[in-house]
């Protein structure tokens, strides 16, 4: 496609499973998906496989006895290497043109349209994400690459600057260098993509380490952006522990920028690492960090409950509640509450079923990892001994790592469930006086990701725009399921740089811009 052709961005539509004929495709995916199970990735450096001495291995949450593939885990040694040899190639991708890189972006998406079923069903295999989940996920993945292919032509164009008479100014944005990304696991397509893609359409050289905990989904990735034409070299695909060969990236000298995406205190690890120079080390490295929340949503006195009901579970139990944007407390007008409660719980009972999610008939899949499904069940605990449980409490079968939808009520805005992340299907329900009292609770806690607010007391909602400190704020809807280039997304305080992925000034924070002055 000619890139004077490219029609103005709309996001992917969303598969209807539904209907029968897109359902049977889905089924169809998995099979062929299952027939792959077990193959190994090696890491890629400098654009040749590279053996490695220990590999990670990506099992199935929903069946911990099933492994869905295995990829290489780099040694210190190659991480260092692949930093080295990513500087090495930057300083000739930087000078690749600009359509080069937007039209592999588009060739990159056209492939994912094409295999959306394919990649959907390999997440929920190896994250355990519902149909519909998945389908978003890689919906989403489409979006990034889509959006940032023309906001990088739009960075292009030029800046309007004051006219200086005799002068001819120019004002023009420039790679920055090798990037090292850094995404979690819980959108491993989407955020994967939109991190790796934003940083090499503006003329870096990626180092990409992804999640330990969904390596096979990212191995996916780098192979459908080497078939749609990526040169060698300009992104290296080096999984590793975070622990063993996270600092090596991070500190090396030749690392320009971190691109992270993950929990707070491994975000802030980030930060304090990059901000100390290294020998030989010329820049100031920059670091984009998104990180943890703890998402509100504010219930006002005059709502229409069943609606609120609805986006409050829809917002708490969407992917078991492993969204950086989930609602984990709801924040309830006395007046409402016991009312409100009541059908809360009786709506989660009858709908937020959890079970593996193959087979398209349960709401909720296994949590990601033994490690989350222990911190889980420990915050169920905790949540026993500072709330009322009306809901679910613990786990459920064996096959794999299953938490039931839990509800505790009556929790106080001081208590642990309700001011740390536990990033499961743990809701916690608390009652406020009124709106004012409302606010401070949802302002409570140090992360500052989304927030919603349901009312129509207008007063309440100006308020509400003016005094909820979240970098996402939602009106009279649910607080998760943002969407490319209508909601870019970011948080405040300890959520992160509120660096605003998807959003149309993303693409600045992998760039620098340099101004040209020339007397005429
Ligand atoms: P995580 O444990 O912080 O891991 C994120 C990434 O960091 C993984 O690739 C991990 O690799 C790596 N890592 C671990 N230790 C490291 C180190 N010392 N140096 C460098 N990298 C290191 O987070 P997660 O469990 O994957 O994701 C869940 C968290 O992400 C939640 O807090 C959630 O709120 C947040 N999140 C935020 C957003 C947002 O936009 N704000 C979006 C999604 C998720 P290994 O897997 O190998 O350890």
């Amino acid at each position: 496609m000619k890139i004077t052709d490219l029609v103005s961005f709309k996001n992917e539509e969303l598969t209807d499973f539904s209907l029968k004929e897109n359902a049977e495709a889905m089924r169809l995916a998995l099979k062929k998906r299952r027939k792959t199970l077990g193959k190994h990735q090696d890491i890629c450096i400098d654009g040749k496989e590279e053996v490695t001495e220990k590999c990670i291995t990506s099992v199935n949450p929903a069946n911990i006895k099933e492994v869905i593939g295995t990829v290489g885990s780099a040694s210190a040694e190659q991480a260092h290497r692949a930093i080295e040899l990513s500087h090495k190639k930057f300083s000739e991708w930087k000078y690749s043109s600009l359509e080069e890189r937007v039209q592999l972006l588009l060739k990159t998406a056209s492939l994912m349209r094409e295999r959306k079923n394919d990649i959907s069903a390999l997440m929920v295999l190896e994250v355990g994400k519902s149909w519909a989940e998945a389908d978003a996920d890689s919906a989403e993945a489409i979006d990034f690459l889509e959006y940032y292919a023309r906001q990088a032509l739009r960075l292009d164009q030029p800046e309007e600057l004051v006219p200086l008479s005799g002068e001819e100014n120019v004002l023009s944005y420039i790679p920055l260098g090798v990037g090292v990304v850094i995404p979690p696991w819980n959108f491993p397509f989407a955020i994967l993509a939109g991190m790796t893609s934003a940083a090499l359409v503006c003329g870096n050289t990626v180092v990409l380490k992804p999640s330990s905990d969904a390596p096979m989904i990212a191995a996916e990735f780098v192979n459908l952006i080497t078939e749609a034409g990526i040169p060698e070299g300009v992104l290296n695909f080096c999984p590793g522990g975070g622990s063993e060969i996270g600092d090596v990236l991070v500190d090396h000298p030749q690392t320009r920028f971190i691109s992270f995406t993950g929990s707070k205190e491994v975000g802030l690890r980030i930060v304090e690492r990059a901000a100390r120079p290294h020998k030989d080390q010329i820049w100031i490295k920059r670091v984009v960090a998104e990180m943890g929340g703890k998402d509100s949503i504010v219930v006002d006195e005059d709502v229409d409950i069943e609606s609120v009901v609805e986006g409050t579970l829809a917002a708490a139990y969407g992917f078991s509640g492993q969204k950086c944007s989930a609602c984990s407390r709801v924040i309830v007008h006395e007046k409402i509450y016991d009312k409100f409660l009541q059908r809360l719980v009786e709506v989660a009972k009858e709908k937020i079923s959890v079970g593996d999610v193959e087979g398209n008939n349960c709401y909720m899949g296994a949590v990601s990892s033994a490690q989350a499904y222990k911190s889980i069940l420990n915050y169920i605990e905790i949540g026993k001994k500072e709330g009322r449980l009306m809901v679910g409490g613990g786990a459920v079968g064996i096959k794999g790592w299953f938490i039931e939808a839990t509800i505790f009520a009556d929790v106080s805005p001081e208590a642990i469930i309700s001011l740390e992340e536990i990033f499961g299907p743990v809701l916690a329900v608390i009652k406020c006086a009124d709106f004012s009292e409302a606010l401070t609770i949802a302002n409570n806690t140090n992360y500052g990701l989304t927030g919603a607010v349901y009312s129509n007391n207008a007063e309440h909602v100006q308020r509400a725009k003016k005094e909820f400190h979240v970098g996402n704020l939602y009106i009279n809807r649910k607080c998760t399921g943002a969407l490319v280039g209508a909601h870019p997304f970011g948080g405040f305080n300890m959520s992160g740089t509120d660096s605003k992925a998807g959003g149309y000034d993303y693409l600045h924070q992998f760039s620098q811009a340099k101004l040209i002055s020339k007397k005429i």
